[in-house]
């Protein structure tokens, strides 16, 4: 391995708090002895599934040939293009080793969410990680915001069975229907149309019912996590020491809240960013992308295999070329100039990708933070996702559209384009 790659074993164990943790990767913050390195710094490992984690003494992989973690390239290569760098965090790689990682893992089990530890553990096979910037320690405090879709679909490429409900609600919130249909935790009011507005009046109110649904879900929910000074908040015990303010009375510490995020979110471009990108990546809506399959596969004689097999998923040279010839409002016209029907199917299921990862992302927003620093907002989560999704998602798509009610007189307001 590249000599020059720093070792998070020479820290100890004891120093990494764990802070929080995803779908793939637990997150744990710096909290050692200043370290050039280290300080202000949080790891990111990846999980393993419990039935696949290895038992005592088994063979690791080779240290010389485990890659970085495709997340590190695909932001510096691919996402910066998009994004702008001073709103991403910064992504390195680090050396691990197993007998460290085993002691972390023991240390931080305890504090893990049980629904979390009966599934899957820190993988203790790996030879490197992730180091980032920490978004959540120091003084101030954070909050994090997982936005989800920012736009009505372009209902030219929908069906006739769902583009009624496709032009009145958002996706989010046929989602939440559905997950309330099912029994599931599901945000109650929260629309991300309003969040990005860019209408202080509704901003404001997507921030109200993100709050709400944190509280009523008691942080089950994943659309807003809270921080402060390093520490997730517990939304039972949200009432905490400064900052923000204690205070008795719920509906202060919300407009307290609210106040100190409204300016941020207002101020910056980043937010109608993601809410663009999403859209001109998914100019076809997933129903869409389906039918230039179908219309594909109709075309030719030979077994064509189904459309989340037929493409491998794009290399990071792939990526390169794709935000390199990539012009955002001019899909159309790139569509017409690709020459062929495959490549035309390659693009559009590409850009997909890519706006499903925007879908994904979340902002986290840094406050008061001390004297001398900006209050900052930062995108993360922005890893590439896997062309095995396409399935579910059409399936999912369908399932969720479809159970909408059709008499509901609401309608989501789409003031992005
Ligand atoms: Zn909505």
């Amino acid at each position: 391995m590249d000599p020059t790659v720093a070792s998070a074993s020479v820290t100890s164990p004891s120093d990494w708090r764990y802070v929080s943790e995803g779908g793939s990767t637990i997150v744990l913050s710096y909290s050692g002895p200043p370290h050039p390195i280290f300080s202000g710094t949080v790891l990111r490992l990846r999980k393993i599934a419990i039935q696949h984690s290895a038992p005592e003494g088994s063979n690791d992989s080779n240290e010389n040939n485990e890659p970085d973690d495709p997340s590190i390239a695909f932001q510096l290569k691919v996402i910066s293009k998009l994004i702008p760098p001073i709103h991403l965090p910064r992504l390195v790689t680090v050396r691990v080793d197993r007998s460290w990682l085993e002691t972390l893992r023991s240390l931080i089990e305890s504090v893990r969410p049980s629904e979390r530890r009966s599934k899957d553990t820190v993988d203790v096979r790996r030879h490197k990680a992730v180091l980032a910037t920490d978004l959540v320690g120091g003084e101030g405090w954070t909050v994090e915001i997982k936005p989800k879709w920012g736009f009505l679909p372009n209902l030219a490429h929908t069906s006739a069975e769902t583009s009624f409900i496709k032009s009145q609600r958002c996706r989010f919130c046929m989602h939440s229907h559905y997950r309330t249909l099912r029994g599931e935790n599901a945000s109650h009011e929260y629309c991300p149309l309003d969040l990005y507005s860019g209408n202080a009046e509704r901003t404001a109110h997507a921030l109200r019912c993100l709050w709400k649904d944190w509280v009523r879900s008691e942080g089950r929910l994943n659309n807003l996590k809270l921080f402060a000074r390093g520490k997730l908040v517990d939304s039972n015990d949200r009432k905490m020491k400064s900052p923000p303010p204690s205070d008795e009375r719920e509906d202060k510490l919300i407009e307290y809240v609210v106040a100190a995020l409204l300016p941020l979110l207002l101020g910056t471009p980043v937010l109608r960013s993601v809410a663009r990108l999403q859209r001109m990546l998914d100019p076809l809506d997933i129903e869409g992308l389906f039918s230039l399959y179908d219309t594909y596969r109709a075309t030719r004689n030979d077994d064509i295999p189904p459309l989340e097999k037929l493409f491998p998923d794009p290399t990071l040279d792939e990526w390169v070329d794709f935000v390199g010839s990539y012009r955002p409002l001019d899909s159309l016209a790139t569509l017409d100039r690709l020459e062929s029907e495959h490549a035309r199917l390659h693009f559009y299921t590409m850009a997909y990708l890519l706006s499903a990862t925007f879908k994904d992302c979340s902002l986290m927003l840094q406050l008061e933070r001390g004297e001398g620093k900006y209050d900052t907002i930062t995108v993360i989560d922005l890893d590439p996702k896997s062309m095995s999704r396409l399935k579910r998602w059409a399936e999912l798509d369908h399932d969720i559209a479809t159970a909408y009610p059709k008499d509901d007189v609401r309608c989501c307001r789409d003031d992005t384009t």
